[in-house]
């Protein structure tokens, strides 16, 4: 007999939709959701947007779901599959008839000792750059999604901010190059010392503070942050022997190679039948959307999980959502209403849309998700306009 019917791997928000998703099918089994941060579910995003302009911490914590037993501060190190049981740290196993794997991701790390900066993820993170005070100097390292949201956050709240990158803009790897070279001006412009095209290779802890070296200069900071990007937490799976490829594979009804064990969340790679690959999406609609299906698939109904999820991000008073494959080493077909402030931008492969930037634009990502399942042929000709702000 297994302790849980239902025993979710992960407390973030993928956890945490998918224990929604099985009380909304089961109304009763027991569920456990167990995470290794010793805090509960809560939503990610406003640790580098909302929380620095005024919004509450307490306005992050996921509602708790009936029933649901959550055990955090609790790490999962084993699958025992032959007999249906988790490992914990210290030992203890608990048993289970369907199993969730939404381990989310662990920031990638600076390529020498990089102890004492904050690889940013968790509330804990947020929390140890929000004791410091305004005024502070910030080095953040990592000009994509995370680094730009929080070197705009910081300077926004009165932080002195440097961001260092090796790339030739902000975003360089999602955005046309004119667009990330706009945005270093646009960022300097608002007091942030964008150092593009430097490549940091050394760390030094001076005093209370650090010196951060570059292929070219050193930056003294008193506080040096991380946006690396991250790596999927793959190897609970992998050491059970489930197929792992830069993330936990799934099908559509969002099984592993383990017919009893489901994945979702930023760990999880699937299929996506408009753009005919598989592909593991680190964003909120993914988490939410996923997580509830795989908790709906693991208490019995019929899942096919063909969505293809769409992001968001807030830069300053700049805003843009996006679907698809952002690739500027795609063809790109940019429809600018306001240069910068408000456009579309088409990322075209072998005649056929792939990716949609909305840039100052906002609640189009069902008319991106149409065009991107057209068969095309598109060309700049015919894309002009498809997708009205
Ligand atoms: C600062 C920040 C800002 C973001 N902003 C946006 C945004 O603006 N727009 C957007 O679309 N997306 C955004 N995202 C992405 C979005 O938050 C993530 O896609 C989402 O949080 C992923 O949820 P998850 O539950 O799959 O993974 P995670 O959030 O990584 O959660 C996984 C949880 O599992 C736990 N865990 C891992 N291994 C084990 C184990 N062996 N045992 C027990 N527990 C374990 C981890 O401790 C963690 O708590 C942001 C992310 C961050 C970090």
């Amino acid at each position: 007999m297994p302790d849980f019917k239902y025993v979710v791997v992960g407390g973030g928000m993928t956890g945490h939709a998918a224990a929604m998703g099985i009380r909304s099918v089961d109304a009763s089994a027991p569920v456990l959701l167990v995470g290794e941060e010793p805090v509960g579910p809560y939503v990610r995003p406003p640790l580098t947007k909302g929380l620095w302009t005024g919004q509450e911490e307490g306005s992050i914590w996921l509602p708790s779901v009936e029933g649901i037993q959550l055990r955090t501060g609790t790490r999962v190190v084993a699958i025992d599959r032959a007999e249906r049981r988790i490992g914990l740290e210290g030992g203890e196993t608990i048993g289970y008839e369907r199993l969730l794997l939404a381990t989310g991701g662990t920031p990638r790390r600076l390529p020498f000792d990089g102890d004492g900066v904050v690889y940013y993820r968790t509330v804990a993170d947020f929390r140890r750059v929000r004791a410091l005070p305004a005024g502070t100097h910030v080095a953040i390292v990592g000009g994509g999604f995370i680094g730009s949201e929080i070197a705009a956050s910081l300077a926004t709240a009165g932080y002195r901010v440097t961001l260092v990158f090796p790339e030739e803009g902000i975003g360089a790897r999602l955005f046309p190059r004119d667009l990330a070279v706009h945005l270093n001006g646009y960022y300097a412009e608002r007091e942030v010392e964008v150092r593009a095209g430097e490549r940091v290779t050394g760390l030094v802890a001076r005093g209370s503070g650090f010196t951060l070296r570059t292929d070219r200069d050193e930056i003294q900071a008193d506080l040096v942050v991380a946006g690396l990007g991250i790596v999927p937490n793959d190897r609970l799976a992998g050491e059970a022997g489930l197929e792992v490829d830069d993330g936990i594979l799934v099908d559509e009804t969002l099984r592993t190679s383990d017919p009893a064990i489901f994945a979702a969340g930023d760990v999880a790679r699937f299929l996506n039948p408009a753009l005919g690959a598989r592909i593991r999406v680190e964003h909120e609609d993914n988490a939410n959307r996923m997580g509830r299906e795989a908790g709906r698939a693991m208490a019995g109904a019929d899942v096919a999980y063909r969505h293809l999820p769409f992001f968001y991000s807030d830069l300053f008073d700049l805003g843009y959502e996006a679907v698809g494959v952002l690739d500027p080493r795609l063809e790109v077909v940019a429809e600018w209403k306001e240069p910068y402030r408000r456009g579309i931008v088409y990322y075209v492969a072998n005649g056929r849309v792939r990716g949609v930037l909305t840039w100052g634009v906002f609640g189009k990502m069902d008319s991106a998700r149409a065009l991107i399942a057209e068969p095309g042929p598109h060309d700049p000709e015919s894309l002009r306009g498809r997708i009205p702000d």
